[in-house]
């Protein structure tokens, strides 16, 4: 694929909103134009292209694309594979739970899935058991198609790291089945609930260029920070 299809960039990731995790601004580094390392590899080597190795920021155009699907002789391709790694690896740097290739300025249908939740002998929450927030494996799929299991609501917290900082209540259908092609170009289909299922509908919404802030009850839509201005 020419390099200039693969510009953009849509990143979204979604974190477990109650479930401990760190937080994320704009300069965790606390540099205002970011990680000298980083800007000196920009000096010297220019800038980085797609898969980027950062989540691209609500704005991007690439956020708001229809992302087109793999052509599956492609899929063992290095390109392909090393954008599949890069999703894993961002996606577990950031802390995330799911990640698509758009987020990643990739604009193919591809996300990457996984929560390996708090560890084994802490309990969760009340309130996350009834979600059925729960641990789920590393999961990729390639041009994943999706079909409704359960159309109950589900209302939880969401955030996106295409607007980190921010988060907002989201309604979403509290089971789902997602259909695609892993990363060894084999057919695969997950069957998701609760808390999974948010994931899967979120990420599929990414590869529609659709953002979490479109389908959020507005009057939740909450900084992360918003507590400690008033101290
Ligand atoms: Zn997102």
């Amino acid at each position: 694929m020419a390099a200039r299809s693969w510009s953009g960039g849509l990143r979204a990731v979604l974190r477990a909103g109650p479930v401990p995790g760190r937080p994320r601004g704009l300069a965790s580094s606390g540099w205002p134009w970011g990680e000298p390392g980083a800007w000196l590899r920009r000096k010297l080597l220019g800038p980085s292209q797609p898969p980027f190795q950062r989540v691209c920021l609500v704005g991007d155009p690439v956020l708001r694309g229809v992302a087109a699907p793999v052509e599956p002789e492609r899929v063992g391709s290095a390109e392909v594979q090393r954008l599949i790694a890069r999703l894993v690896a961002v996606m577990r740097k950031e802390d995330c739970v799911g990640l698509s290739a758009p987020q990643l300025g990739v604009p193919l249908q591809v996300f990457v899935a996984e929560f390996r939740g708090p560890p084994l002998r802490q309990e969760l929450p009340e309130g996350l058991r009834a979600l059925e927030v729960a641990p789920f494996p590393l999961r990729v799929f390639l041009n994943p198609t999706m079909r409704v299991l359960d159309s109950r609501a589900s209302f939880f917290t969401e955030g996106c790291a295409s607007l980190p900082g921010f988060s907002a209540v989201v309604a979403r259908h509290m089971a789902v089945e997602v259909s695609g092609l892993n990363e060894a170009g084999e057919e695969t289909t997950w069957q998701a609930r609760g808390f999974a299922a948010r994931v899967v509908q979120h990420e599929m919404d990414h590869i529609k260029g659709i953002l979490y802030v479109d389908k959020m009850e507005s009057g939740t839509f909450s900084c992360l920070h918003w507590a400690k201005v008033n101290r």
